[in-house]
């Protein structure tokens, strides 16, 4: 049984099913709709879904770009990566999807009946050979195992390990997705920098999705506050807010957890940002949680008791997954804002071979 039809809980859901495992998806929402905005996945991502037979459709859920990097607000390159370049070293670009579309997709994927909507997990208990948990409707089901791939703020946390503190991080984050229509928004695919916070884009199919990053975000946090603080950058970065519906932009503090020394109690295991929620600096929440889902299922495939597989499970993740969280908390508090600050780093940005600066991301690509 698997808590959360997140990106998580739904590619676990498929790798089981690819392995001939019976499972069911519990989510609290009420349906499985459209919404949030882009994600970036990392060809690490691409060849779990390659391996389960859908790695191409993921790849038609993306849009073209032809030059990565980081710039200035007025347009200048700090780096320039183009796409061959980081195809040749990471085996693979990273592509732009919709998360609302890659989770349809995977949906789609799954047998008919496999997730079960308006089901909110609030009880969990555990004997030798099953689990038992119930949900907020007041109904409740078992199984021999359950995989808690809710989120952020996961329940089955919670109710394994006790409550934990989330750390509030130095950065608030809007995110929203625009079509160009008859504009040309050109092919850049990367991030922003400038002195009132970060900007990337990143085409998806037929549009472009984009976020913001600030320290904080005032009140408002609309997008009256995301035209003023990037409203004067270079092109697109005004006309992809002004082309934003208002109901189409998310904006929320950002936060992760301090790593937690066991995923796993009993039958019961966590997955993606229930078990390791990170800043989205390098892009990597879902991709890890992608990557957990696959190993789970070997891991799952591969012993033949429970107990066994969740070892092994936690063995293969748990400290890649935690060195690409403390990277990603790094940059974040790294992410200094103000005229100063942004020169500085964009010049010793510059300073880093662009051999050295795709190993850095050849390690996290493969991650
Ligand atoms: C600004 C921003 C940009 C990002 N960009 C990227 C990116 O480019 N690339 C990338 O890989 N990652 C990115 N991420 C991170 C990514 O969004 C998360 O890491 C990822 O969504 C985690 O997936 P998940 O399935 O573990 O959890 P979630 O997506 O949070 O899914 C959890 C699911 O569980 C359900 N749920 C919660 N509680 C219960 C309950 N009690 N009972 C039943 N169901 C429940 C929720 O409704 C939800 O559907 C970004 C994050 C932010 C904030």
């Amino acid at each position: 049984m698997v808590i959360g039809g997140g990106i998580g809980g739904l590619t676990t859901a498929l790798a089981l099913v690819s392995r001939g495992v019976d499972v069911t998806v519990y989510e609290r929402a009420p349906e499985l709709c459209e919404i949030g905005a882009g994600l970036g996945v990392w060809p690490a991502p691409q060849a779990v879904y390659d391996r389960l037979g859908i790695g191409d459709k993921v790849r038609g859920l993306a849009g073209p770009w032809k030059t990565a990097g980081l710039r200035r607000s007025d347009g200048t390159y700090i780096v320039r990566i183009p796409i061959e370049d980081l195809r040749a070293r990471l085996g693979g670009a990273t592509i732009g999807v919709h998360r609302g579309e890659l989770q349809a997709l995977l949906l789609r994927s799954l047998p008919d009946g496999t997730v079960h909507t308006g089901k909110e997990l609030v009880g969990l208990t555990q004997d030798g050979s099953s689990v038992t948990v119930s949900f907020a409707d007041g109904t409740s089901t078992a199984a021999c195992a359950v995989v808690g791939a809710d989120g952020l703020r996961s329940r089955t946390r919670e109710l394994l390990f006790g409550p934990r503190r989330l750390r509030r991080c130095r950065m608030a984050a809007w995110r929203g997705t625009a079509s160009p229509g008859d504009d040309d928004w050109g092919d850049f695919a990367g991030e922003t920098w400038g002195p009132t916070g970060r900007f990337g884009i990143l085409p998806i199919a037929g549009r472009v999705t984009w976020y913001a990053a600030a320290r904080r975000f005032s009140n408002s946090g609309g997008k009256h506050e995301l035209l003023r603080r990037f409203g004067d950058w270079h092109h697109p970065i005004p006309d992809l807010i002004a082309a934003t519906e208002p109901g189409q932009i998310w904006c929320d503090q950002v936060y992760d957890i301090a790593p937690l020394r066991h995923w796993s109690k009993g039958r019961v295991t966590l997955l993606g940002d229930a078990a390791h929620a990170m800043t989205p600096d390098l892009g990597q929440g879902a991709c890890q949680a992608v990557l957990d889902a696959w190993a789970l299922a070997e891991a799952l495939a591969t012993n033949d008791d429970v107990r066994g597989a969740f070892d092994a499970y936690e063995r293969a993740r748990k400290g890649r997954a935690r060195i690409v969280a403390m990277v990603a908390r790094a940059t974040t508090n790294g992410a200094g804002e103000g005229r100063a600050a942004v020169a500085m780093r964009s010049a010793l940005t510059q300073r880093v071979p662009l051999g050295a600066a795709l190993s850095a991301l050849s390690f996290v690509a493969k991650a």
